[in-house]
């Protein structure tokens, strides 16, 4: 008898023509991240993972994207004083007081329905269990049964993984991420759809600081838990946040600030092939997340944006930041380029024309052109061993 692990797709099976493409990419996501000891193989439409260390193997696994259900299973040869045998010895280790059996018969060559199956082996766990009963509407344990031509697999046990879809499998994306709650939880949500993702940060030196960087740096390394790899890029804005400053009228600081983010992002995207923008902008968070800042925000760039989080309250985008292991870092007391700088009244309502007004009063392509021509990126992928993220 072989222990091993077999993944259960969910939403991925209903991907009729494609499902080849979105299989080959789940595998190659789960390859990256296993040792030489680990293997994961397909097998008759099923994939399973092949460990020495099945309860460390499954930790790491739980946390790809595409997979529903991970599930303990025992293989065994297919033959029936086999199977009963086996089914006698796993459940003499277990202490309940009801279940069921569930059988499903791919093999349907095999002389026994998969009713007569669930029933005789039910017959079988009742004689050599005390004091246990049949339930089938909410039993303690299911003991399911899968035969098939070359195996049959028994399990009883699974945890549900996250879901979605595997990260590549929609292509890439490019998250704008601060050093806030919001932006790091949504770039999960976009990887869970089958997004890649590479990240942009904005730094304003001197006025921001080191440990500003470092937090989203931490954050991107967080978030490489279910990317693979990390390419963050570092954008210097000091000069454009300086002169919006000096020359811009304060209630548009931050409008301003934000369109020449925007403008950024949407290069630096093309530049590296993201075919949307992500972002942790919710409705009505903040001045600049009204509806009619966005609109004035938005209308620069041409690139998609993505909000992943725009129609959450902030209780439950925390309560994924806590989930997704990044509250806490998102919380260290460092500030952002948007928190300095920032005006007593910022306008709720910009109009798009006093913006195009205002930016008049500033070089800014020429300054938007250095920023991106000098920026500086770090690739995450090699610092950190997998195992040192969970
Ligand atoms: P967060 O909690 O993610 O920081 P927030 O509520 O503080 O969000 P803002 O500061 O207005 O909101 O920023 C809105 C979004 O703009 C952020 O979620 C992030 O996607 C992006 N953003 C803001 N500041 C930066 C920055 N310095 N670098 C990169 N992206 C940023
Ligand atoms: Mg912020």
């Amino acid at each position: 008898m072989e222990k091993l692990i077999m993944l259960k797709y969910g939403e991925l099976s209903t991907k009729k023509d494609n499902i080849g493409l979105f299989l080959k990419k789940l595998k190659d996501n789960i390859t990256r991240i296993l040792t030489e000891e680990e293997k994961v193989y397909f097998d008759k439409g099923r994939m399973f993972i092949e460990s020495p260390n099945i309860d460390n193997t499954i930790k790491k696994v739980s946390k790809v994207f595409g997979i529903h259900e991970l599930v303990m299973a025992y293989k065994i040869d297919t033959d029936y004083d086999n199977l009963k045998e086996t089914v006698k010895s796993l459940v003499s280790e277990l202490n309940f007081k009801t279940f069921k059996v569930v059988t499903k018969r791919s093999d349907k060559t095999y002389p026994k329905t998969s009713m007569e199956i669930s029933k005789e082996i039910g017959g079988v766990v009742l004689k050599n269990v005390p004091n246990i009963k049949v339930d089938v509407n909410n039993p303690e344990i299911t003991i399911n049964i899968e035969i098939r031509s070359n195996a049959t697999y028994i399990y009883m046990e699974s945890i549900k993984g996250l879901g979605g879809y595997p990260v590549g499998t929609m292509g890439k994306g490019l998250l704008m991420l601060s050093g806030g709650i919001d932006s790091p939880v949504s770039g999960y949500l976009a990887m869970k759809r089958g997004i890649k993702l590479e990240c942009i940060y904005f730094e304003s030196p001197p006025h921001t600081s080191l440990e500003a960087k470092e937090k989203v740096l931490s954050l991107a390394r967080i978030l490489k838990t279910y990317n693979i790899d990390m390419k963050v890029h570092i954008i210097n804005l000091t000069k454009i946040q300086e002169a919006i400053y000096k020359n811009i009228p304060h209630e548009y600081l931050i409008t301003i600030l934000r369109r020449m983010m925007y403008r950024i992002s949407a290069i630096v995207a093309s530049k590296s092939n993201c075919k949307v923008l992500i972002n942790g902008e919710s409705i009505g968070q903040v001045a600049s997340q009204t509806l009619t800042s966005m609109s004035a925000i938005n209308e620069v760039v041409n690139i998609p944006v993505i909000r992943p989080v725009a129609c959450f309250d902030k209780l439950e985008i925390i309560e994924l930041a806590k989930k997704i292991n990044t509250y806490e870092t998102s919380i260290l007391p460092f500030e952002d380029c948007c928190t300095i700088f920032v005006p007593q009244h910022p306008v709720i309502n910009p109009t798009k024309e006093k913006c195009l007004e205002y930016e008049e009063l500033i070089p800014y392509k020429e300054l938007i052109y250095e920023a991106v021509k000098t920026h500086e990126v770090i690739n995450i992928k090699d610092e950190n061993k997998y195992e040192d993220l969970l």
